[in-house]
C-alpha cells in the first residue's frame, strides 16, 4: 500500500472495482463527463484520486484517446498553456 499515492480506502475502492472488471468495459476516461473542455483537452472528475498528496479530485485529459508519445505540437502547446494557466498544479495528468 505504501507504494500508491492513493489513500488505503480509496486504493481498496479502485482494486475493487479494477478486480471486478469494471475497467475492461472500454475506456474509463473516455468515457467520463468533462467538467470543462478545452480545445485538445479536457478536464473529468477523477474518481479514484491520489488522495495521499492532494484534496483535488480533478484529471486533465487528451481528448483523442493516444499514448503520451502520440501527442501532436498542438496537444502539447496548449497543455502547456492550461498547465501554466488557471489549472497549475491542481490536476493529476494523464496520460
Ligand atoms: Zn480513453
Amino acid at each position: 500500500m505504501a507504494s500508491s499515492l492513493r489513500t488505503e480506502a480509496t486504493e481498496a475502492r479502485y482494486l475493487e472495482e479494477r478486480s471486478r472488471a469494471g475497467f475492461s468495459e472500454g475506456c474509463n476516461l473516455c468515457k467520463e463527463v468533462s467538467k470543462k473542455e478545452f480545445t485538445y483537452w479536457r478536464i473529468i472528475h477523477n474518481e479514484y484520486p491520489y488522495d495521499r498528496i492532494t484534496s483535488l479530485h480533478d484529471m486533465i485529459i487528451p481528448k483523442r484517446h493516444v499514448k503520451e508519445t502520440e501527442l501532436t505540437e498542438e496537444e502539447l502547446e496548449e497543455f502547456q498553456n492550461i498547465k501554466r494557466t488557471s489549472y497549475r498544479g491542481r490536476v493529476s495528468v494523464y496520460p
